[in-house]
């Protein structure tokens, strides 16, 4: 299971079909302009840039954010680091300091202790990334009150503050924080719609005018410039229409599901579940890829997270039905 294999429902595709588009590279779409002042103005930023996936809009905001021998601060286990096929050194060719986070999360006392003094033969410390909810820390958000004291640590010293927030709605929805907030504390917000929102394609990076005129560039040289994208926008307006508010249905199944998981004998520990993933960790002579095989072959879908572990994630295509499926099936005779 990941949030990402989700299909677009009847009533999207119908709003797709009905999109009025343009060329958005010659910045005539409609549906994309209209998409990225919606996102912009609910995150209270001036303006936001539509891409084709939240690795670009990451890699296009450190490309921002740095100049080459420049380094970036983040949590060992964040996406930008792990997931991204060291697009960081190979796009932005900068070094990272990585930090041992608690899930994923990271603290300004942390971060501070990687700041490097100045000195020519040392990197210079320019960008921090957050990742909002955590993906391989199981789903852990942060609050406004714990991004502040960052947020101050980077203005203090120079530093610009990146939120991966590719899963940020999720986060959203356990604090009841507003956008807005979190807007104001980050110089430029990453946020995917293809994960729980449900949308096909597409991610916007939201940051400052002038900011979003230099990503526009990036967008382009990366090959992330789409002509007739309103189609793809017109599925993004949809599921911000429709798919919001839902999510707290996601978070409770992850709830139930690890309270199904607990009492299974060959299942050693589950992670905190936050918000719509379950890490969960199996017995020593259980390899999580043969578990996963079986599974498979039950129609269930699931990631390996290490050797013996195992990520579960809820999504709005599993029906009532399913979800008591793989409850029924990790309950049943099981070869282990
Ligand atoms: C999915 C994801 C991304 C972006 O992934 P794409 O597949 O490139 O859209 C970025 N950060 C996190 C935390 C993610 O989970």
């Amino acid at each position: 299971m990941s949030d990402t294999v989700t299909r677009p429902s009847q009533e999207m595709l119908e709003a797709m079909i009905a999109a009025e588009v343009g060329d958005d590279v010659l910045g005539t779409d409609p549906t994309v302009a209209s998409l990225e002042q919606r996102v912009a103005r609910m995150f209270d930023k001036e303006a936001a840039v539509f891409c084709p996936s939240g690795t670009m809009t990451n890699q296009i905001a450190i490309k921002c954010h740095t100049h080459a021998l420049d380094e970036m601060i983040c949590d060992i286990d964040s996406h930008v680091y792990r997931y991204e096929t060291a697009g960081f050194a190979y796009n932005s060719g900068i070094s990272v300091a990585l930090i041992h986070g608690n899930y994923g999360k990271i603290t300004a006392e942390q971060i501070k202790q990687k700041i490097q003094p100045t000195h020519d033969w040392l990197p210079h410390s320019s960008l921090v990334v957050l990742e909002n909810t955590c993906n391989k820390g199981g789903g852990g958000y942060y609050t406004l009150s714990e991004i502040e004291p960052i947020k101050n640590l980077c203005q203090q010293e120079g530093l610009a503050l990146h939120l991966d927030g590719a899963r940020l709605f999720n986060a959203l929805e356990e604090t009841k924080e507003s956008p807005a907030e979190i807007g104001a504390l980050f110089d430029s917000i990453s946020i995917c719609m293809s994960k729980g929102l449900g949308a096909p394609v597409g991610s916007l990076l939201l940051g400052k005018k002038e900011f979003i005129r230099k990503a526009r560039r990036f967008r382009k040289v990366l090959g992330g410039g789409m002509r007739q994208a309103g189609y793809l926008a017109a599925a993004c307006h949809y599921a911000l229409d429709n798919n919001v508010k839902r999510l707290s249905i996601d978070h409770e199944r992850a709830k139930l599901m690890a309270d199904a998981l607990k009492n299974l004998p060959f299942i050693t520990s589950i992670n905190p579940v936050y918000t719509n993933i379950i890490i969960f960790h199996l017995e020593q002579h259980i390899l999580a890829s043969s578990f996963i095989e079986v599974l498979k072959e039950k129609g269930i879908l699931a990631s390996p997270f290490g050797p013996h572990s195992v990520r579960f994630v809820t999504h709005l295509d599993i029906t009532e039905s399913q979800f008591n499926h793989v409850i029924e099936v990790l309950n049943g005779p099981f070869p282990h």
